[in-house]
């Protein structure tokens, strides 16, 4: 069995993803081939956002929103200390401060409250300009982005909301993508929707934002990539990679579907001795990873290994107790949630091709190391 199992996938799609790959080989328009912009008005579509313009990575996604707001040294911006380097790199990377935030203990998300105090914190400070906030929609559950905006508004803050792992969730009916200003996401194989390299995408619904945005991805490029109207960088999909993610959006909420499936099959068996996921009613996680907590995590993980089963840990080192981040705001400090979440938290597998007996396989293991422990 394998954490994601990309196997099963091709051999349902294959035939068509080499058909995709065949037809860009025979126009060979690498760059910014008719690929690209079919995909990038499918996930418009999908996700009912006016702009989407898709990027070489879900880090360049971040890297370029941010650059897009001209974010740089003596800017600060907001970060939960519970989720994947990129979210925090792209900050210090500009040159800017990053803020950390504890996060929820139930939904992993950065905490409102916590993000309440913090702005006021770092407005008192006259050392940074706080000027956003990028939260995520951490193992694909949607954050409280109602009371985000509102702290935002408040304050003045732009928002750049991380779906590198909730691509196809929804929060209050709609789709993520239309949460932030803007939103990146990511089609790291291993996403919810993954490609076969590296790819991103930036969703938003402000014209000026995206015409920036397709500028940064190109050398900053105004009339031609020959006028440089800005700094920007090599921040393109590949036409490949394009085709291939076609191919596999017309197999994904049947994938969503399974995924859903597989959750709550998981926590139906497994809640008696572990704390399952609990994403809130308003939201449908994408289930990029099934992630349970419990004092016992060591245990649990050492079964299952050598049962041969797969499980990972994100995040073991959080981001505010990693040295590169040092002298960010928050960086070497406590954060009780985090700090606790750390050592309890386990994820399970949950592509969508998991039968219903390998489940059940796993779901043993736990239940005996629980009782064991
Ligand atoms: C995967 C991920 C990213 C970055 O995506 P890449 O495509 O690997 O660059 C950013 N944020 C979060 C939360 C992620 O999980």
């Amino acid at each position: 069995m394998k954490f994601v199992d990309l196997d099963a996938q091709f051999a349902l799609i294959g035939e068509d993803i080499r058909y995709a790959i065949d037809r860009v080989l025979a126009h060979k328009q690498f760059i910014l081939g008719p690929e690209v912009a079919t995909l990038e008005e499918q996930l418009q579509d999908y996700c009912g956002v006016r702009h989407v313009i898709s990027a070489a990575s879900g880090t360049d996604a971040l890297l370029m929103a941010l650059m897009a707001y001209e974010v740089g040294p003596g800017d600060a911006v907001i970060a939960p200390s519970f989720t994947f380097v990129a979210t925090a790199e792209v900050i210090q990377l500009l040159g800017a401060t990053p803020v950390f935030v504890d996060v929820d203990a139930t939904t992993f998300n950065i905490d409102p409250e916590a993000l309440a105090a913090t702005i006021d914190r770092v407005h008192a400070r006259n050392d940074v300009q706080l000027r956003g906030i990028i939260p995520v929609d951490l193992f694909g559950t949607p954050a409280n982005h109602a009371r985000i905006r509102e702290l935002a508004d408040h304050h003045d803050l732009f928002i750049i909301a991380d779906a590198g792992q909730s691509f196809g969730a929804t929060y209050r009916e709609q789709r993520v993508g239309n949460f932030g200003d803007m939103t990146a996401t990511s089609f790291f194989p291993a996403k919810p929707l993954g490609c076969y390299g590296d790819g991103g995408a930036v969703f938003t619904d402000d014209p000026a934002l995206a015409e920036i945005i397709e500028s940064i991805r190109f050398h900053g490029k105004g009339t031609s990539q020959y006028d440089n109207v800005r700094i920007g960088v090599t921040g393109r999909l590949d036409t490949l990679q394009a085709a291939i993610l076609s191919c596999k959006m017309k197999i994904f909420d049947q994938e969503l579907a399974r995924r859903q499936e597989i959750a709550d099959y998981y926590t139906d068996a497994l809640q008696a001795v572990v704390q399952p996921p609990a994403p809130p009613s308003d939201c449908r996680s994408s289930w990029s990873v099934y992630t349970i907590r419990s004092p016992q995590r060591d245990a649990i993980r050492a079964s299952l290994q050598q049962h041969k089963l797969p499980s990972a840990i994100y995040y073991a080192s959080p981001l505010h107790r990693q040295p590169a981040f040092n002298h960010a705001i928050g960086g070497g400090c406590a954060m009780a949630v985090t700090d606790l979440l750390a050592t309890e938290v386990l994820s399970l597998p949950i592509h969508p091709y998991l039968t219903n007996a390998e489940l059940d396989q796993i779901i043993a293991v736990i239940v005996k190391a629980c009782k064991r422990a």
